[in-house]
């Protein structure tokens, strides 16, 4: 297969590049440590950071566009370190058009423990329908990480998992969704751990977990208008 620019593909170029920005907005990035990849949609080619580069210094000329096995289609840099993470996700998980991986710090302190963000807030039920999973320890630089994500995020209605001792990764219908989750993430990490501090946070029954996913999925928000 030859494979052709498109304006596609340059729309989430642009896309990918601005998300950066939205890491750095709400916290949840140091240095050059965290990472957005889009799916350029109907499509299998993938839209990823260049590996090492500073945020600001980001533009969509430097993003990195590959196939799903990593091989580079555009773009003169490396991709990100933890492109074939992002691409065992892609790969396995095809409903996914968005990825993204950061150290946020409080989400990260419960990967250090390697304890799961127990369903203590409404807001987790209507994001996260539960508890933020946790997925296995695994090392950089091998398939493990990916094949820990999508294990863990299979068949779980949250769009994040804190891998233990590492961080987080998000998933999303495209990346801006899962910039969102990853914010989020981070957002009630810190409120439970803060809450943690003082007591015992209380569960929120089952039954009404799922009432409360349901209705934010499903109802929450504006209604579409009509053509
Ligand atoms: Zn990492």
């Amino acid at each position: 297969m030859t494979y052709r620019s498109t304006p596609e593909v340059r729309e989430m170029k642009e896309r990918v590049c601005a998300l950066h920005a939205e890491l750095l907005r709400w916290g949840l990035v140091t240095w050059t440590s965290g990472n957005v990849s889009g799916r350029v949609p109907g499509t299998d080619v993938i839209v990823i950071k260049p590996s090492g580069v500073s945020y600001d210094d980001l533009t969509p000329e430097l993003m990195v566009v590959t196939d799903l096995d990593g091989k580079v289609l555009e773009g003169d840099l490396s991709p990100s370190s933890d492109a074939e993470s992002h691409n065992e996700v892609y790969r396995r998980m095809p409903e996914t058009g968005g990825v993204v991986h950061t150290h946020s710090p409080y989400a990260t302190a419960w990967a250090a423990r390697a304890e799961p963000i127990p369903c203590v807030l409404t807001a987790m039920a209507d994001e996260f329908g539960g508890e933020i999973p946790l997925g296995p320890f695994a090392l950089i630089g091998s398939d493990a990480i990916g094949k820990g994500i999508v294990e863990t995020l299979r068949g779980h209605r949250s769009p994040a998992v804190i891998m233990q001792n590492h961080g987080v990764f998000t998933i999303g219908k495209d990346p801006k969704s899962a910039v969102k989750a990853a914010v989020m993430t981070e957002d009630v990490a810190r409120t439970v751990h803060i809450s943690r501090q003082l007591g015992e946070p209380v569960p929120i029954p089952q039954a009404d977990v799922d009432s409360l996913y349901d209705r934010y999925q499903n109802v929450y928000g504006q209604a579409p208008k009509e053509q």
